[in-house]
């Protein structure tokens, strides 16, 4: 069929005008704003986060190594205490959460008597339709004082934004997301709090590996760390922006999670700025997103925007210095971000394409597998060096489009979207190393 000629700038721009980045205003990229989830994050209060952080810091220490035994000081009471509020909020929306330990032991392999350690990391899960698919929304809740010295596990290390004030955003994200959506999402989102993080990130990589063991598709890996820290030492402040950290690799999908987070934040939150920055961390640091992300799951980092690095890892790391109204802020992005990739179908797993002979070479048939669950699919277009999509394009609900478009000189990705709107991530087409369908039969 021809459309009528004057039509087609207008049916060509209309996509883009939904997608792109207008007047510098990042991309929403075609989310769907689901009034639920607008909703909870109202339940998330910068008055229940002082709660646990305060808490969290009132047990001294929570050095991986620190005692175990003690009732009100060390890690064993503060995973104690951990588990009981989850436990408190999974009675609470009826058993909607189920909590448990998640323990093992490890070599602390940067200490030079090489001691062996217990882990003990806490996980509330949210059972969604599918318990085989995850979303794993993390924060480690040990502490140290390591630049003075990263084996003392008897002195004070209140730890309050590293990382007192993630623990607290994703301990109060499963109490809200368990009481709002206590059946749960199509995903299965797992809470974890992570332990053995400041001796090489031993919680999270057992947790990583665990996953992988029992067979599990991890759909996003999220850690909240340091999240809660407005001043740097020269004064500057910003408690209206947060940095999302993720490795742009194609075949992984890091920066497709990146761009996701990036559009959550328009579409639910416009006036607190997300900056994503394309890299797996800040120079020379680590984080639980990590184990994931070598194991070639997309992972992602919140971090606040400015780092305090007087407070970092020493005794100085204290309560007064953690902004909660901030903290709030980024834990009603993690929200939203959570729940809306955990609402939607699965993305693509595999994608193919072929250059399309009647158009000269000039357009691309794009092929992907298809998705449970999923009621259409769209294909998302940008230049090569643009930082975000600038077109949709509805592919229908078939598992096949012929595009318009020079694949040799854009990015494709192709996602799902559910019956209700929610869309997943984008798997990229042609990516390197990414996953390819088989090529097709011929077509006669
Ligand atoms: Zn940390």
């Amino acid at each position: 069929m021809r459309l009528p000629i004057r039509l087609i700038p207008l049916l060509v721009l209309l996509p883009a005008i939904a997608g792109a980045q207008l007047g510098g205003r990042p991309s929403t990229l075609g989310l769907i704003r689901d009034a639920r989830i607008a909703e909870a994050m109202r339940d998330l209060s910068p008055a229940e986060l002082r709660r646990i952080d305060s808490t969290l810091v009132a047990f001294g220490t929570r050095h991986t190594m620190s005692d175990t035994l003690s009732p009100t000081r060390g890690i064993g009471a503060a995973r104690r205490w951990i588990h009981a509020e989850l436990a408190a909020a999974a009675a609470a929306c009826a058993g909607c959460l189920r909590v448990e330990y998640d323990t093992g032991r490890a070599v602390v392999g940067r200490s030079p008597a090489r001691p062996t350690v217990a882990l003990w990391n806490v996980v509330a899960w949210l059972p969604g339709r599918d318990t085989s698919r995850v979303v794993v929304m993390g924060a480690h809740y040990d502490s140290c004082i390591c630049s003075t010295d990263g084996m003392d596990a008897v002195s004070d290390a209140p730890g309050a934004d590293d990382d007192g004030s993630g623990t607290a955003a994703v301990m109060a994200l499963a109490r809200v997301m368990g009481q709002r959506f206590p059946t749960g999402f199509d995903a299965t989102v797992a809470f974890v709090l992570y332990t053995g993080e400041e001796q090489g990130l031993l919680g999270s990589t057992q947790f990583a590996e665990r996953l992988a063991r029992e067979g599990k598709r991890v759909v996003a890996a999220f850690t909240d760390d340091i999240i809660g820290n407005v001043v740097a030492d020269d004064g500057r402040r910003d408690d209206r922006s947060v940095r999302v950290f993720a490795v742009d690799s194609l075949a992984i999908g890091g920066g497709e999670l990146a761009r996701y987070v990036w559009a959550v934040g328009a579409r639910y939150q416009p006036r607190f700025e997300v900056l994503p920055v394309l890299r797996l961390d800040r120079l020379g640091r680590g984080g639980d997103h990590r184990p994931f992300v070598e194991r070639g799951i997309p992972g992602l980092r919140f971090s606040e925007r400015l780092e305090n690095y007087k407070r970092q890892h020493l005794p100085t790391d204290s309560l007064a210095d953690v902004d909660f109204d901030y903290v709030a802020r980024v834990a009603r992005l993690n929200l939203a971000a959570v729940a809306a990739l955990a609402a939607a179908p699965d993305r693509p797993a595999q994608t193919a394409y072929a250059r399309d002979r009647a158009s000269g070479g000039q357009a691309f048939q794009i092929r992907w597998s298809p998705v449970a669950g999923a009621a259409r699919y769209e294909l998302l277009v940008r230049r090569t060096t643009d930082p975000t999509y600038t077109r949709i394009v509805d592919a229908g609900s078939d598992t096949s489009y012929l595009l318009d478009e020079q694949l040799d000189d854009v990015w494709v990705g192709v996602r799902a979207v559910g019956a209700d709107g929610h869309r997943s991530l984008t798997t990229v087409v042609g990516a390197p190393g990414g996953p390819r369908l088989a090529p097709a039969a011929r077509p006669r």
